[in-house]
């Protein structure tokens, strides 16, 4: 293979958060890391930029498990900066004109009268009969949400739980598994597991432990740049990895671009899984398949750059009765400059479904915040559209997940479809974590 002269240790492919915060932590480790990202920005869908004096995030972001997950590990670990983080505020509920914050407590969801008193019920007994199919030992990864719901459930009580499936998980309360729901990080042989997700919803103090980085997302992915150590971190933009070569089955070689190629020894790769089988030839049949039935999750966000302020709530809104669902988050709420003086920035950030049409898309989003919201209209300053995707993977019954363990010694995949644990930068934070102790365990690190 013909190389270029520089020697690395690692290629990082893709400067998204997973693959920047590898780079960081490998290049702190003291490997000498290549990064090469096929855009011409970095940061993937975890960034902030520019739109007619707004400063735009891509798509609506908390930052959640702040104080004990895996991104405060890494960032107590290996940031020299860290970003200031503001407390997220109240989730708030809007259905049918009306707001409530969100019930996280039991004695807040018996009285949370935008759903029926008969829902309320009958989800608390759902919860209680998935507990006990726990405790007998029941694998409730095939066994959907709305497979344990009663059938006399409301439309409401249905949406309630949709919205939720759609932003927890990606998919309908018919593909996600209610496994999805339950937490294992707290899981300890011979106990009962912890079922954290819903424990959350239903019973824990609310989410507390989220925030909002002062600055936009934009500022975690400065920090991590501002982290690197001097000369031991290479960035390409605009540098598209083509191929990665194996050496016969199983070893890594190099990496090709259409401009160059670079031998190194250790690949870590953050681009979607379900595009390996391009990128590598002759990969074992049972991985590729899996790999193939990967389903992504997509999404559209709305920025409206507003005269008025129509969200004074510290919080960001659930609008479950909304067509597509909706999770809107008033970012200069957090911090004000993010919107030029006087000015307010929101973001509406819709699931949309597989195969999706962008403008008959953006139309009906539009619609749905206009008609929400009496009079937004007359006040819009800026309008900003953003399809993107928020998770490579949904963890849905039936789809595949990739991993960052793979059939190929030094490779590794990093993002939010090679772990399943947690969602959005929590779950990529999580990837990185594991593929340091799988390098450690293989000998790399
Ligand atoms: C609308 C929306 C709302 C969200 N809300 C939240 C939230 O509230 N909380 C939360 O924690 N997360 C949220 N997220 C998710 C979070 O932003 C992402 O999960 C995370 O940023 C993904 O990071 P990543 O590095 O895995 O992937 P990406 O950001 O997709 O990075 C992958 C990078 O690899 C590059 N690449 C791919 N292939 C190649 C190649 N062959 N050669 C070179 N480069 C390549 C891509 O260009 C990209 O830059 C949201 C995302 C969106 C879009």
């Amino acid at each position: 293979m013909v190389s270029n002269k520089e020697d690395y240790d690692v290629v990082v492919i893709g400067a998204g958060i997973s693959g920047l915060l590898s780079a960081l932590a490998l290049s702190k480790e003291g490997k000498r890391v290549l990064v090469l990202e096929k855009e011409g920005y970095l940061g993937g869908v975890c960034r902030s930029y520019g739109v007619d004096g707004y400063y735009v995030d891509t798509g609506v972001h908390a930052i959640t498990r702040l104080e004990k997950g895996p991104l405060r590990e890494l960032m107590n670990e290996y940031f020299d900066v860290i970003p200031n983080f503001v407390p997220f505020g109240t989730y708030y509920v809007r259905i049918g004109g009306e707001i409530k914050p969100f019930p996280w407590s039991i004695k807040d969801w018996l009285v949370f009268d935008l759903l029926p008193t008969k829902d309320r019920l009958l989800l608390m007994k759902s919860l209680f009969n998935a507990l006990y199919l726990l405790s007998i030992g029941r694998d409730l990864s095939t066994v959907s949400i709305s497979d344990i719901l009663p059938d006399n459930i409301s439309i409401t009580g249905k949406t309630f739980l949709d919205w939720l499936s759609y932003f927890m998980v990606g998919t309908s309360i018919e593909n996600a598994p209610v496994s999805r729901f339950i937490d294992n990080k707290n899981h300890k042989p011979n106990s009962l597991p912890y079922v954290g997700k819903l424990y959350n919803l239903l019973i824990a103090e609310g989410a507390t432990d989220q925030g909002y980085p002062e600055g936009g997302l934009q500022s975690i992915v400065d920090s991590i740049l501002n982290s690197f150590p001097p000369g031991k971190v290479e960035i390409k933009t605009n540098e598209e990895v083509l191929k990665i070569q194996v050496q016969g089955t199983e070893r890594i070689e190099g990496v090709i671009t259409e401009g160059d190629s670079y031998d190194c020894n250790t690949v870590i790769y953050s681009g979607l899984a379900s595009n390996l089988p391009d990128l590598i030839d002759n990969l074992p049949k049972a991985y590729v398949e899996n790999l193939r039935t990967i389903k992504k999750v997509n999404s559209l966000t709305i920025w409206l750059g507003l005269t008025k302020n129509f969200f004074n709530n510290h919080g960001s809104e659930m609008w479950i009765d909304s067509n597509p669902y909706a999770w809107v988050v008033p970012t200069s709420n957090y911090d004000p400059k993010l919107a030029p003086e006087g000015k307010h920035l929101v973001g509406f950030t819709f699931i949309l479904p597989d195969g999706y049409n962008a403008s008959t898309s953006r139309k009906k989003a539009l619609d749905t915040i206009i008609n929400t919201i009496p009079d937004i209209e007359k006040y819009i300053d800026m309008i900003h559209y953003q399809e993107l995707i928020p998770e490579k993977a949904c963890w849905a019954i039936n789809s595949g997940f990739g991993d960052v363990k793979t059939p190929i010694r030094n490779f590794y995949t990093v993002g939010t479809d090679a772990e399943e644990r947690s969602a959005g930068i929590s779950r990529a934070a999580y990837s990185v974590l594991r593929c340091l102790d799988i390098m450690k365990s293989d000998k790399t690190l």
